[in-house]
C-alpha cells in the first residue's frame, strides 16, 4: 500500500528529475512555446519539497492537497494550475486512508488526470500533458485489473506515458501556447507531456 512516505519519495524523485531535465524541458518549450517549462516546473517542485520539510503532512490526502496548493501558488504558467489541479483532485480520491491500496492509488491518479481535463479542456491528441497521462492511467488500470502487483503496473504505466509523450512529436498543438504556431508546432515533442512522463516514471521508481 502507498503511504505518506511513499508519496514523499515520489514527489522528491519527481523534483530531482525535473531539476536534472530542466534544460531539456526548457529547450522543448523554446521550440513551440516561451522557453519557461523547465524553470516553471523546477520552481514549483522545489517549493513542494521545501513544504515537505516546513509543514509535514500526516496523511496522503493532506500531503497531496498541500502539494497542489504549492504548485498553483508558485508556478505562473499553464502548467502550475494544471499540475496543481492534478494533486488537488488526487487528495479527496484517497478517501482519507493512511495507506492507499493499489486500486485506490490508481483511482486517485485517474481523478487527478480528470482534474487536468476539467481545468484545461484538453482532448487526446491535442499535444499536451494529457497525451502522456491518459495512456498511463489506462495502462495502470489494465495491469491492476489483470492482477499485476502495483510495481509492475506502474512500470507499464510509465512505458505507456513514454509512448504517449513520443506520440506528441508529429501532432499539431490544439491547446496552450504551442497552438498559436498552428502547423509549425508539428515535429516537436510537447514539453508538458515530457514532464508528465517524468512524473509517472518517478511514481514507478518510488511508490511501489
Ligand atoms: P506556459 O505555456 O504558460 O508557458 P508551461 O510552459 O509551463 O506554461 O507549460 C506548457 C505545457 O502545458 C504544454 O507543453 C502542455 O503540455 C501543457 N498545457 C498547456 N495548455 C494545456 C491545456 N489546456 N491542457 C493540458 N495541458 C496543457
Ligand atoms: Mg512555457
Ligand atoms: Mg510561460
Amino acid at each position: 500500500a502507498v503511504d505518506v512516505d511513499g508519496l514523499e519519495r515520489w514527489l522528491r524523485l519527481f523534483a530531482s528529475s525535473v531539476a536534472e531535465q530542466q534544460d531539456t524541458l526548457t529547450a522543448l518549450d523554446a521550440a513551440i512555446g516561451d522557453a519557461d517549462h523547465g524553470a516553471n516546473m523546477n520552481r514549483g517542485m522545489t517549493a513542494v519539497v521545501d513544504a515537505l520539510a516546513a509543514t509535514p503532512a500526516d496523511d496522503p490526502a493532506a500531503l497531496l492537497k498541500q502539494t497542489g496548493m504549492v504548485l498553483v501558488r508558485s508556478v505562473g504558467g499553464a502548467s502550475g494550475p494544471l499540475y496543481g489541479t492534478f494533486f488537488l483532485r488526487m487528495a479527496p480520491a484517497t478517501g482519507g486512508a493512511s495507506a492507499l491500496e493499489p486500486e485506490v492509488f490508481a483511482k486517485a491518479l485517474r481523478a487527478g488526470v480528470e482534474g487536468v481535463v476539467s481545468r484545461g479542456k484538453a482532448e487526446l491528441g491535442d499535444k499536451t500533458m494529457y497525451d502522456a497521462l491518459a495512456p498511463a492511467v489506462d495502462a495502470l488500470d489494465a495491469a491492476l485489473g489483470a492482477g499485476d502487483p502495483l510495481a509492475d503496473a506502474l512500470r507499464a504505466a510509465s512505458a505507456a506515458a513514454d509512448q504517449g509523450r513520443d506520440a506528441t512529436i508529429p501532432l499539431v498543438a490544439r491547446k496552450g501556447r504551442a497552438s498559436y504556431l498552428g502547423d509549425r508546432s508539428a515535429d516537436h515533442q510537447d514539453p508538458g507531456a515530457t514532464s508528465a512522463a517524468l512524473l509517472i516514471a518517478a511514481a514507478a521508481a518510488a511508490v511501489a
